[in-house]
Formats: structure tokens, C-alpha cells, sequence
């Protein structure tokens, strides 16, 4: 059966071409989704402007929107279940992960609701006769696009602020899972969310995402994906004059100084690359080690990772689930063999699971890399899969310009009990998030985004908000 889509208001199957998705554990397919055609992708994008333009929502107040993301966010807790499974079918990661995902989802609409209920605006000191005062409005219809990797979360990231700010959304959710997006329209329907506020365009972005973003009703841009793809989102961008966010890829260091705690640390290094099998924009993916620590902290790195549980994502006690398609495993594949031809040791991992049936699901070994320099392109390169590379180092200034060679600035962490270095440290990163003693830690109330080649825009908090406003000033003569 040929699933329908929200658009233009309602319903509908799509004229263009079947879109399929696939389960990275089994191979099966896991749904037939219908496409829409341009025209219909026009057609749902002036359905959104008209939808956006509706006094009823233009003129929300704040405590009325604010109710109405808490329905959509009371909906998301009751199909929390059935949302972590359609990630879970859709992107293979275990079903640990996606129910914590789904329950962020929700958490995600309840602290937007609390943000757009409570966030004040500003009123500028006068300079003459005038009460000048600041309004924040919304641009109209937000176009979404978004990644495979983590759906549930990464939706809701967006469509949660931007509704709260008084727009209409189009989810352009990744090709290969599309179903977390759908269940959250009609999540947002049940919650009474008036028609035409959220849509999603199943399809490839290369079309149905480049149509869309070129439709001159869309007013913003928020897109979570590559580098390379944000790059052209960004050219899109400047040549309509339309604002973008862009949260991009990542090469992140995670640091361990020799004095450090190294059984916290090894923690937080083996969740930090290896939860949600390296899938993450934000995984620490270099990791360096002061050279007097390299050697006890691979042995330890090795032992563990040997521990980790790889099996279907279903089952309770598995860690680590396939990758997301058979064509991302042949990606990290390849980075393995150039590791290999450039000199780099396996001391872990390096290929597939002897236990699972790797015919049919896209299991990979979570692989640990030693004996390269950052130069190597593995160590350069987003790999966005389980493969950690190890790095020495032999003191501060060292290690600073080795973590900082590098066109990415996601993310870092850093272990080491001394504060003192770790915050001249976390100064000198050029990196959007920092770590100290922990790692991967995230919370929607804190910004967050890319320095240099990593993004433009921070998500998340009460700025968040503010992403999908354009800001005008009001005076008023007082004389
Ligand atoms: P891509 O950049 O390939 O795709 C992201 C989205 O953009 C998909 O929906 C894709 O559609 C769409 N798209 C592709 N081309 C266009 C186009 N010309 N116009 C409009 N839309 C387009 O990324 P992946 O899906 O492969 O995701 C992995 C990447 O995402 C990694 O680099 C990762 O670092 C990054 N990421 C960043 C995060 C952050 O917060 N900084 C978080 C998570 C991931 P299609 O389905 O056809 O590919």
C-alpha cells in the first residue's frame, strides 16, 4: 500500500514516483510511501502560506500556542512506542536509543511551549521623544530538511519552534526515514493543530527537497544534513535572500590528558563515537591522548569495546544495532581499507560481525584505528560510522593545534581533572559545544550548532525561537 502524505491541507497519495524504505536489519522493505509531483509541491507550499497567514494562528497568543504544543507533545508521550519503532525500522538504531529519542521528542514541544509563553522581547533606551520597542514575527513557512540519523529528535527540534513562533512548517524528512515525520503530522493533527500548518514532502532531496526550498512561499530554511549538501542549501539561500540554519557535519576531538580519570574517560570516549554506531553529528570521532596515556587507553578502549552487545535493534539487551543502509556500510568500509593503505593498525573491529547475518543487515564492527596522524583522511574526514582513530599527543599547544586542523567545529571533550587546562582548553577549541568530564551530553535548553564548516545558526534554547522570527522595531511618538 502506497502511504499518503500531509499536504495542501490534507491527505494525499502523491503523483510522483513510489518512495521505499528499507530496514537495515533485515533488508525487508518497510513501507511504500507515495511522492508528490512538483506541482504538488507548489501546491502544499501556498497551501502553507495561506495556512500561516490565518489570523486564527497569525494572532495566537503565546499561552494559546503554548497549550497547543503541550497537546502535541501529550500526543507524542501516548505514541512513543510506535515512534521509536518506526525509527527503529527505519534507521536500525536499537530500540533503547529510539525510545529515548521518541521521550526527547515530547520534551522538546513542552520546553518550546514554556519558551513561547514566557520569552519577553525588548525595549530599547529612547533617544528622543519615543517609546521604541522590539516585535518578533514569524517569517511565514519554514522549510525543513532533515537527516537520517535521528528523526524523532531532529524534527521536533525544528517543527516545535518554528510552530512556536507562529509559522507554518514542510518537513522534507531524509529518503530513507520518512516515517517518523508522518506519525508526527498526524500527531500534530490529533492535537488540533489547524490543517496546512504541517506538512511533509516524502521524497529525494535533490527534487522534491530543491523544488521546495526554490518555492517563493518558503521564507526560512532550516536544514540539518552534510556539508556538501548545506553548502548548496546556503547558495539556495543567498540567491532567494531568505535566511538559513544549518547544523552540518562534524570531526570532533575528544581529549584525554594523562592525569585524567581514565576509566570515566574511556566511558565517555566509547559512548562519545560508538552509541548510535558513530551516526552522530556530534561523535567524538579523533580522539587524543597524551602520549603517556596512548597505550593503557587503547588496551582499555579494545577491552571494551569488545563487550558491546551488536544484534538486531529489537532485542533488549543490544547496544549497537546495523547502520542505517547497506550503502552507508560500504561507505565506512571503504574508510576502513584507506585507513589500512595509509598505514593506519585495527586494533579493533575492521569488519563484519561472524554472529549476525550481515547478507541481509548492514551489521559493522565498531572499529578502533591507531598508528595515524591527523593528516590521514580518515582523520579528516566525516565518516559519520563506528570508527574511532586515535591520535597522541605530546602537550597543550600540540594538541590544540592538532584538534583545531581540521575545517569542522561541532563538538570536543575533554577529560582531565585540572580545570585550570581544561577550560584554557575548551577556550581554544573552535568547536560550537564543549565537553569537560562528560561527554555527549545534550539539552534543548542550552544552544547549539557549528563553528566554521559545521554550520551557521544555533538550534535549540530560547535563541532557538528567535530562528524562525524576523525582528521589527516600533516607535511610538510620545511628544
Ligand atoms: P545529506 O546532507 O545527504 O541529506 C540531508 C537532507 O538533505 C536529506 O533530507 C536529503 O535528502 C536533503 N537534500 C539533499 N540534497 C538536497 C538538495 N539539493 N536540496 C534540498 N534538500 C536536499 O545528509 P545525510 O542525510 O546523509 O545525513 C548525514 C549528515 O548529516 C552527516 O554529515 C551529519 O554530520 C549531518 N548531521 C548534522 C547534525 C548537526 O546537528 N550538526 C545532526 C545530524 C546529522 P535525501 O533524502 O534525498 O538525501
Amino acid at each position: 500500500m502506497r502511504l499518503s502524505f500531509p499536504a495542501s491541507g490534507g491527505w494525499i497519495t502523491g503523483s510522483g514516483p513510489t518512495l521505499k524504505t528499507v530496514n537495515p536489519a533485515t533488508g525487508t522493505i518497510t513501507a511504500e510511501i507515495g511522492t508528490p509531483t512538483a506541482s504538488e509541491v507548489a501546491a502544499a507550499c501556498e497551501a502553507a502560506l495561506q495556512a500561516a497567514r490565518q489570523p486564527a494562528w497569525r494572532r495566537l497568543k503565546p499561552h494559546q500556542r503554548a497549550a497547543m504544543l503541550h497537546r502535541i507533545a501529550d500526543e507524542l508521550t501516548r505514541e512513543g512506542e510506535t515512534l521509536a519503532h518506526l525509527q527503529m525500522v527505519e534507521n536500525g538504531k536499537s530500540l533503547k536509543e529510539c525510545r529515548a529519542q521518541a521521550a526527547s521528542a515530547a520534551a522538546t514541544f513542552r520546553y518550546y511551549a514554556a519558551v513561547c509563553e514566557t520569552l519577553e522581547a525588548a525595549m530599547p533606551p529612547s533617544r528622543g521623544e519615543y517609546v521604541n520597542f522590539t516585535l518578533h514575527q514569524p517569517y511565514g513557512v519554514v522549510a525543513a530538511i532533515t537527516p537520517w540519523n535521528s528523526p524523532l529528535t531532529m524534527e521536533a527540534q525544528k517543527v516545535a519552534p518554528a510552530l512556536a513562533a507562529g509559522n507554518a512548517v514542510i518537513l522534507k524528512p531524509s529518503e530513507l526515514t520518512t516515517l517518523p515525520g508522518l506519525e508526527l503530522a498526524r500527531v500534530c493533527e490529533r492535537a488540533g493543530l489547524p490543517p496546512g500548518l504541517m506538512s511533509v514532502l516524502p521524497g529525494h532531496g535533490r527534487d522534491v527537497g530543491a523544488t521546495l526550498l526554490n518555492h517563493p512561499a518558503i521564507g526560512m530554511i532550516s536544514f540539518t544534513g552534510g556539508t556538501a549538501t548545506g553548502r548548496m542549501i546556503a547558495e539556495t539561500a543567498a540567491r532567494r535572500l531568505i535566511p538559513t540554519a544549518l547544523e552540518l557535519g562534524g570531526k570532533s576531538p575528544h581529549i584525554i590528558f594523562d592525569d585524567a580519570d581514565l576509566d570515566a574517560a574511556c566511558a565517555g570516549v566509547l559512548d562519545g563515537i560508538f552509541e548510535g554506531m558513530g551516526q552522530s553529528c556530534v561523535a567524538g570521532s579523533r580522539l587524543f591522548v597524551q602520549r603517556g596515556a596512548h597505550d593503557a587507553v587503547v588496551a582499555r578502549l579494545c577491552e571494551a569495546v569488545r563487550k558491546l552487545r551488536i544484534g538486531t535493534p529489537d532485542a533488549v539487551d543490544t547496544d549497537l544495532g546495523p547502520l542505517a543502509s547497506m550503502a552507508h556500510r560500504e561507505r565506512v568500509e571503504g574508510y576502513v581499507a584507506l585507513a589500512r593503505n595509509d598505514g593506519g593498525r585495527i586494533a579493533a573491529g575492521g569488519k563484519r560481525p561472524d554472529h549476525l547475518d550481515c547478507e541481509r543487515g548492514a551489521y559493522y564492527l565498531p572499529t578502533i584505528i591507531t598508528g595515524l596522524s591527523n593528516e590521514a583522511r580518515v582523520c579528516r574526514e566525516e565518516i559519520f560510522g563506528p570508527v574511532l582513530c586515535v591520535i597522541p599527543f605530546d602537550n597543550e599547544a600540540d594538541l590544540v593545534r592538532q584538534a583545531n586542523d581540521t575545517v569542522y567545529g561541532l563538538a570536543c571533550g575533554i577529560w582531565s581533572p585540572d580545570f585550570k587546562r581544561a577550560w584554557r582548553v575548551a577556550e581554544a577549541i573552535e568547536a560550537g559545544t564543549v565537553w569537560i568530564n562528560t561527554y555527549k551530553q545534550l539539552s534543548i535548553a542550552a544552544p547549539f550548532g557549528g563553528f566554521k564548516e559545521s554550520g551557521l545558526g544555533r538550534e535549540k534554547g530560547l535563541t532557538g525561537l528567535r530562528l524562525y522570527q524576523q525582528t521589527k522595531s516600533i516607535y511610538i511618538a510620545t511628544a
